[in-house]
């Protein structure tokens, strides 16, 4: 079902772009799926969750999802996360809403913008213009400033890395989009590594390297997002590579994005991570405070809204993991004003992010999950991280990372580095481990959520 569920993330986020997806359906979990009845069961952390999606985004549901699940027509019913944990036998009728007949859909308002793609793959407005230049990413927007004046000529590859969420693909497309603007002919490619190894793999699989290499040749200026996750593909990186050297002698611009710097992306040939190494490193940092308000001000202006400083400030203290959840915190507000005509005052911002579970998800840090798992359990935050096992020993740490998993956004890398476990899918074993162990445990599940109530208290 989790399967099922990532996977409709990703078709959706081709359609609506990443701010509706972070936004609005990372925050539902799909909970059940009700074969003979043809009905999927989604939870949702709150009513205007519920609401905003089943009034926006019915169709998507439709389609979508009922294709994944191989049904004409599927029944989308939400149930409400009252309780934080509801196994199948003791969801009470009371508890579902009536399912909504589903109706084909649009979404009205200028917020919920379409990514809208250009053939080159560069969004419109990921531009510099809407770009908020601030103390954590002067160094980086100076950077792509520079290659976008001379392209090839000055820093090549430029290699901008940071935590999620905080411009780098932003700034990958402002570079393209400037580029655009002054060479309309330049053969501009925005490209995720993601992507990059997906296509590559199939290039292999159907016999078609080739070509799948020619596609780079004639590229005057390549943007590859995320170049981490190139990370152990042996065969990619070496394909990758001889693309780079081509583009690279010909003095073509090329610009990189990671979440880490390129010595410390795992299973990468010593020959590529030189490569990456070798124009110039920009990093970009959490913003502060006055930055934030700053951003928040920018996003309201690009949509036309009013935002008073009172409640930029609330919303920039509150937020504090990165900028998609600042603009998602913001969008979910305005969208809260105009569903309930209401103004946007404090109190109603408060209403909304305090009782979002999403916001509450990213206050919760790592630290305070493996305390409290680990007084549960009745051990110490250091038998927690060290390499120690018993069986119950063991079990605390996977309950603690079953519950950074579960209970933040941070990344399966950055939880695994907490446990200072190199490799991250530590976390997923863990996860797969205890969501084995809840199968038909009711013991279990009743103390998994005994410790999740002291958690989140
Ligand atoms: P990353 O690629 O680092 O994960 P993104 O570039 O996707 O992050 O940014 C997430 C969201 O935050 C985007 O909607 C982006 O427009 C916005 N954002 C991030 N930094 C800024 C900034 N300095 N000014 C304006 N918007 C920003
Ligand atoms: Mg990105």
């Amino acid at each position: 079902m989790n399967n099922i569920w990532q996977e409709f993330l990703k078709i959706i986020h081709e359609e609506v772009g990443s701010r509706v997806v972070e936004t609005w359906f990372k925050a539902v979990q799909f909970y059940q799926w009700d074969a003979p009845h043809k009905t999927a069961y989604l939870r949702a952390p709150n009513q205007f969750v519920k609401d905003w999606l089943t009034s926006h985004y019915q169709h998507l549901f439709h389609q979508h999802l009922g294709r994944l699940l191989n049904e004409k027509e599927i029944r989308v019913t939400f149930i409400e996360s009252v309780q934080t944990t509801v196994t199948p036998a003791v969801v009470v009728p009371s508890q579902i809403t009536e399912p909504t007949k589903i109706v084909p859909h649009r979404p009205s308002m200028a917020l919920i913008q379409k990514n809208p793609r250009t053939r080159d793959s560069l969004n419109p407005h990921y531009s510099f213009d809407s770009f908020v230049v601030g103390p954590h990413n002067k160094l980086a927007f100076a950077a792509a400033n520079a290659v976008t004046e001379k392209p090839g000529r000055l820093y090549n590859p430029l290699f901008i890395y940071g935590s999620s969420g905080l411009g780098k693909t932003h700034l990958l497309h402002a570079i393209g989009n400037h580029i655009k603007k002054q060479a309309r002919s330049a053969n501009i490619l925005y490209q995720s590594a993601d992507r990059f190894v997906n296509e590559f793999i199939n290039a292999i699989r159907f016999d078609k390297v080739y070509q799948f290499e020619t596609r780079y040749k004639d590229v005057d200026v390549l943007l590859v997002d995320d170049i981490q996750f190139i990370s152990n593909k042996e065969q990619t990186q070496e394909a990758f590579f001889h693309i780079f050297n081509t583009l690279h002698q010909a003095h073509k611009q090329i610009v990189f994005t990671s979440d880490s710097l390129p010595c410390d992306i795992a299973g990468l040939a010593e020959r590529m991570r030189s490569r990456l190494e070798g124009g110039l490193i920009a990093d970009i940092q959490l913003p502060k405070l006055e930055t934030k308000i700053a951003i928040l001000r920018k996003k309201a202006e690009l949509n036309n809204e009013h935002l008073s400083d009172e409640v930029a400030n609330f919303i920039a203290s509150h937020v504090t993991s990165n900028v998609r959840e600042l603009e998602g915190a913001l969008i979910r507000i305005f969208a809260f004003a105009s569903l309930t005509k209401q103004s946007l005052t404090i109190e109603l911002a408060q209403k909304v992010l305090l009782r979002n579970k999403t916001t509450q998800q990213q206050t919760l840090d790592l630290h305070h999950i493996a305390t409290k798992v680990a007084a549960h359990f009745d051990y110490t935050l250091q038998e927690i991280r060290s390499n120690k096992r018993n069986k119950d020993l063991t079990l605390a740490r996977h309950v603690a990372l079953y519950f950074m998993k579960k209970l933040t956004t941070r990344s399966l890398k950055e939880i695994g580095s907490f446990l200072e476990r190199k490799d991250h899918s530590t976390v997923i074993h863990a996860y797969e481990k205890i969501e084995q162990y809840k199968k038909n445990n009711n013991p279990f599940i009743e103390k998994l959520s005994r410790i999740e109530q002291e958690i989140t208290r």
